[in-house]
C-alpha cells in the first residue's frame, strides 16, 4: 500500500455498508439518504458494500431486501452516482493480508490468553479489559492466538462533520482484536480495509459507531493512508426519547412501505430527521434536498422518529397527487386479498369517485379499504360502539325513521340529501352534525370515513334506505 491517499479523480466517494441482520432499519434508509444526497449533490459515488462477513447473523433475503429497500427510496442501479453492490466477504484475502502487514511492521502483535485468563488479570490489575499482556512477548501465529492492535501512546482527534472535534485518550483503548484465533479478520479491520480499497473519501455513518472511529483511524494511518472525513449522524429515538429498536418498535421501512407509505413522503420525512431545510416548510422536493443538505447543519441530538408525522407528511403528499395518480397508488390496497368485499363487488367506477374524497383524509394507504368498504359490502361491518353511542340520544330512532320517508322521495344528489337532514334535525332540535351521526352509522358502519353526503350519493338510494331500515328493525 502507498501512503498517499487512494486515487479518486478528483471525485468523492461516499459509502453505504449495511449488514444484512434484519429488516431494513428506517435509521439506516436515513443515513443511506444522507450519503446519497451529498453524492448527488457533490456529483460523488455512492458505494453500497453490504458487510456479511457475520455469517451466523447474515440471510440474503436480507440482502435482497436491503437493495429492494433502497431501490424504493431511489437509491440504485440505473443511476450514474451508484457503485456496487459489494460484498465485505470476498474481500477476506484483503483483510487478512493487511493484519499481515500491520503484523510486520510491529503495529500489531499475537497474543494466546483465554478470556477467561483475560478476567483472571483485570482482576488483579483492579481495571478492565485488556492489559496488553502479550505485547512483548514475542508470540508468532498460532492457533488460538488472536493478532492484536499495539494502540500506541497518546490521543487519537476525530474531526467529525457532525460532532465536532472529538478527542480520545489512547490510554482508554484497549489493544483490540484484528484477527480471531482462527484467522478470521475482525469487524473493525473489514470495515478499514473495505474503505481504502473502494477510495472512500467521507464516512457518514450512525452514531454508535463513534466510539470505533479512534481505533480505526489508528488503523488507517497504520496502513499509511490519511483517514477519511467522517461524520456520525445521532441516533433515531422513539416517543419515550430511547433508541429505537427492532424489538420495541416499528423499525422496517418495508413495514411502513406496506402500510401505505409513499417514497416521496418517506424520503422527505427521514431527511428531516436531524436536519431542516431552509424556510419554515419541511415538505420540500427532493432538488431542493439535495441543493441544501449540509452535514455541518446535521443536528447533535437524538432525533424523534414520529409516526403520527411520518403520517401527516404521507397524508400532505398524498393529496400533492392528482385524483388519478392517488387512485392508482391505492390500487394494490384495494384490490389485494385483504379486502373485506368480495372481488367482483369492487366497482372501480365507484372507487374514483369517491377517491378525491378520501385522498384528503388519509394518513396511510392502508387505511382506504376501511373508509370505502361500506360502498362495496352488502351489508355494512357495523362498530357496535358507535352504532351504541350514535343511538343513544332519545330522538335518534325517530331522526331515522323520518330520514327514510324523506330519502324515499327527495332527488338523490347529495346537496338535495344534505338540506333535508339539516330540516329534519331542526326537527328534532340538533344540527346538522349532530343529525347526521345515527345516519353514518347506519350507513357506513362507522362513526368516521369521508363525507356523508356524497357517500351516500354513490352508495345510491336503495342501500341507504334498507340500511336505514336494519337498524330500525
Ligand atoms: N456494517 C455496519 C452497520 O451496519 C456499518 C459500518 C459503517 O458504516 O462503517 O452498522
Amino acid at each position: 500500500m502507498n501512503s498517499m491517499p487512494p486515487a479518486t479523480n478528483g471525485k468523492f466517494r461516499y459509502r453505504f455498508a449495511p449488514s444484512p441482520t434484519g429488516f431494513f432499519h428506517v435509521g439506516g434508509a436515513r443515513t443511506a439518504l444522507y450519503n446519497w444526497a451529498l453524492a448527488l449533490k457533490q456529483d460523488a459515488t455512492f458505494v453500497l458494500r453490504i458487510e456479511d462477513t457475520d455469517e451466523a447473523r447474515n440471510k440474503p433475503e436480507w440482502t435482497a431486501g436491503i437493495i429492494d429497500a433502497l431501490a424504493w427510496i431511489g437509491i440504485g442501479t440505473g443511476d450514474p452516482h451508484f457503485e456496487g453492490p459489494y460484498f465485505q466477504s470476498q474481500n477476506s484475502e484483503e483483510h487478512v493480508a493487511a493484519a499481515h502487514r500491520l503484523y510486520e511492521a510491529g503495529h500489531a502483535y499475537y497474543c494466546d490468553l483465554t478470556s477467561e485468563q483475560i478476567q483472571e488479570r483485570a482482576k488483579v490489575n483492579g481495571k478492565p479489559g485488556y492489559d496488553g499482556f502479550s505485547r512483548d512477548r514475542g508470540l508468532g501465529p498460532g492457533p488460538g492466538h488472536v493478532l492484536r492492535f499495539r494502540v500506541p501512546e497518546g490521543v487519537t482527534v476525530v474531526d467529525d462533520l457532525v460532532r465536532g472535534r472529538v478527542e480520545f485518550d489512547n490510554g482508554t483503548i484497549e489493544d483490540f482484536v484484528l484477527l480471531r484465533g482462527n484467522g478470521t479478520p475482525m469487524f473493525l479491520l473489514a470495515n478499514v480495509v473495505d474503505d481504502i480499497l473502494m477510495s472512500i473519501t467521507h464516512v457518514v455513518r450512525a452514531e454508535e459507531h463513534l466510539p470505533n472511529t479512534p481505533k480505526q483511524q489508528l488503523i488507517w494511518s497504520a496502513l499509511g493512508y490519511a483517514p477519511p472525513v467522517w461524520a456520525h449522524v445521532p441516533v433515531l429515538v422513539n416517543e419515550q426519547r430511547k433508541k429505537l429498536s427492532k424489538r420495541r418498535d416499528k423499525v422496517a421501512l418495508e413495514q411502513y412501505r406496506d402500510e401505505g407509505v409513499i417514497a416521496p413522503a418517506m424520503i422527505n420525512y427521514l431527511m428531516t430527521l436531524g436536519w431542516a431545510p431552509a424556510g419554515d416548510a419541511e415538505i420540500v422536493p427532493w432538488e431542493k434536498i439535495v441543493n441544501e443538505f449540509r452535514l455541518e447543519d446535521v443536528n447533535h441530538s437524538p432525533a424523534f422518529f414520529d409516526e403520527k408525522k411520518l403520517a401527516s407528511f404521507n397524508g400532505d403528499y398524498l393529496r400533492m397527487l392528482t385524483t388519478e395518480q392517488f387512485v392508482t397508488a391505492c390500487s394494490p390496497w384495494v384490490t389485494n386479498d385483504s379486502v373485506p368485499w368480495s372481488r367482483g363487488d369492487f366497482d372501480a367506477r365507484i372507487f374514483s369517485a369517491i377517491a378525491p374524497l378520501v385522498q384528503t383524509r388519509v394518513g396511510y394507504l392502508s387505511e382506504v379499504p376501511s373508509m370505502v368498504d361500506f360502498l362495496f359490502l352488502d351489508q355494512p361491518l357495523i362498530d357496535a360502539d358507535a352504532l351504541a353511542k350514535a343511538m343513544k340520544p332519545e330522538w335518534a330512532s325517530q331522526l331515522l325513521r323520518d330520514v327514510v320517508g324523506v330519502f324515499a322521495a327527495c332527488d338523490w344528489q347529495h346537496d338535495v340529501l344534505k338540506t333535508e337532514l339539516e330540516k329534519i334535525g331542526e326537527s328534532h332540535g340538533v344540527k346538522l352534525g349532530k343529525a347526521q351521526a345515527p345516519v353514518r352509522v347506519a350507513v357506513t358502519g362507522r362513526s368516521v370515513g369521508p363525507p356523508l353526503f356524497e357517500s351516500l350519493e354513490l352508495l345510491g338510494r336503495d342501500k341507504t334506505l334498507a340500511r336505514l331500515k336494519a337498524i330500525l328493525d
